[in-house]
């Protein structure tokens, strides 16, 4: 499948990991818009947020999980963060897989533009 993150999960372009396991993978925003910005990654290829199914949900959950330890293991975790989905043409989704920014770092703007 012609995706750029599943081609980033395969290893077909490097990325900057900061976590695997078997269900998700995570690395460091090309283009970063805060000192920490991760990007959190179901294995599985979902188009969206508005793909989940019941099925599918579970990872949701598990992201979540992850993503407050990449908050501890940043340095974030006292300071505060953001985790976003951008979901749509509207939502300014810009890769089809399912994705949530973890930002952190420097105080953050709300609301979004
Ligand atoms: P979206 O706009 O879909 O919510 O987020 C896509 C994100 O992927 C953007 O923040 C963009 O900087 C990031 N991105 C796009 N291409 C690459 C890439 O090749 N490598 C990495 N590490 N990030 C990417
Ligand atoms: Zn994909």
């Amino acid at each position: 499948m012609d995706c750029l993150f599943c081609k980033i999960i395969k290893g077909e372009i490097p990325s900057n990991k900061v976590y695997e396991d078997e269900k998700v993978y995570a690395f460091h925003d090309i283009s970063p818009a805060a000192p920490v910005h991760v990007l959190i990654i179901p294995k599985d290829h979902i188009p969206s947020a508005n793909a989940l199914t019941e099925e599918n949900a579970p990872v949701v959950g598990h992201i979540f999980h992850v993503v407050a330890k990449l908050a501890n293991e940043l340095g974030i975790a006292e300071g505060g963060y953001r985790v976003v989905n951008n979901c749509g043409e509207d939502g300014g989704q810009t890769v089809q897989h399912l994705h949530f920014h973890l930002l952190g770092g420097r105080s953050l703007n709300w609301p979004p533009g």
